[in-house]
């Protein structure tokens, strides 16, 4: 039963990659969204990719490329370069953002979310702490089956930069197992607490096969500063390329759910395009 609904889900991933076709997975850093095709971002030393990065790869070479990135399902890691800062952008083709919600999940806040996001069919990063993981898988497998990309954010969220790296191992990995157990995959992503990252997280991310991801613009709505105001500064900060940081547990988080509610279909409304970054599967 379990393993029917683990494969259910790996499939609605599957689908969902197939769905977004050849922009799903285009570039290592680039942003798929619809059937838009995506600027593919080179495999260049410079952390940051940019618009700047052209070369188009022939359509039928990269098409095939997702499906095998998937099976098996316990391959070895993707062998991923190690960074020393965080992506702080997201470039596709037009006027994409990328939604995150970190700290979570909480059956409170989060199903909310789920449900505005399901609405205007967007999709959206979450950036899971482990031990709020494990009491609640089926969010996670929600998550899949909308598909969200699920991200590592430490086991206890602690101050990394604090921590020795058999410490860092352990929160990073413990929370890898809870999510591929409960989403169907390992994370592609991570992101250190309070944007606090060292050497060692790099190093640490990158052998566990993910990239570290930042954020362009903080709500700051955990100091609950008013539904108006997150929403204000969502739309105020509103670009090509940002990531937008929210959270959707670590307090109480109504004004967050409300302002989604707000600022999404503002957004979309004003030509944007909310996708989630793709990574190439080598
Ligand atoms: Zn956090």
């Amino acid at each position: 039963m379990k393993k029917d609904q683990l494969l259910t889900r790996r499939g609605a991933l599957i689908a969902g990659a197939a769905a977004l076709g050849a922009a799903g997975c285009a570039g290592v850093l680039a942003s798929g969204g619809g059937d838009e095709p995506v600027r593919p971002v080179a495999p260049a030393p410079a952390p940051f990719p940019g618009p700047q990065a052209s070369s188009v790869p022939e359509p039928s070479g990269y098409r095939l490329q997702p499906l095998t990135g998937y099976a098996p399902a316990r391959a070895a890691p993707h062998r991923t370069r190690v960074r020393h800062e965080p992506f702080l952008r997201v470039y596709g083709r037009g006027r994409t953002m990328v939604l995150t919600f970190d700290d979570g999940p909480d059956p409170r806040y989060t199903p909310h979310i789920l449900d505005t996001l399901a609405e205007y069919d967007v999709r959206a990063m979450f950036f899971v702490c482990g031990e709020m993981a494990v009491d609640n898988q089926d969010l996670l497998a929600r998550m899949a089956d909308d598909g969200h990309i699920v991200g590592n954010h430490t086991w206890t969220h602690p101050l990394l930069t604090q921590l020795k790296r058999s410490q860092i191992r352990w929160e990073m990995k413990r929370t890898s197992d809870v999510i591929e157990n409960a989403y169907g995959q390992r994370p592609l992503w991570f992101r250190a607490p309070y944007g606090a990252w060292n050497r060692a997280a790099f190093q640490l991310g990158a052998e566990m096969g993910m990239e570290p991801l930042a954020w362009t613009v903080d709500t700051l709505d955990w100091t609950t500063p008013g539904t108006r105001t997150i929403v204000d500064r969502v739309e105020d900060g509103a670009a090509p390329g940002v990531v937008v940081l929210s959270h959707d547990a670590g307090g109480n988080r109504s004004q967050s759910v409300r302002a989604l509610r707000h600022y999404l279909p503002d957004l979309l409304d004003s030509g944007y395009h909310i996708t989630v970054p793709r990574r190439r599967y080598a």
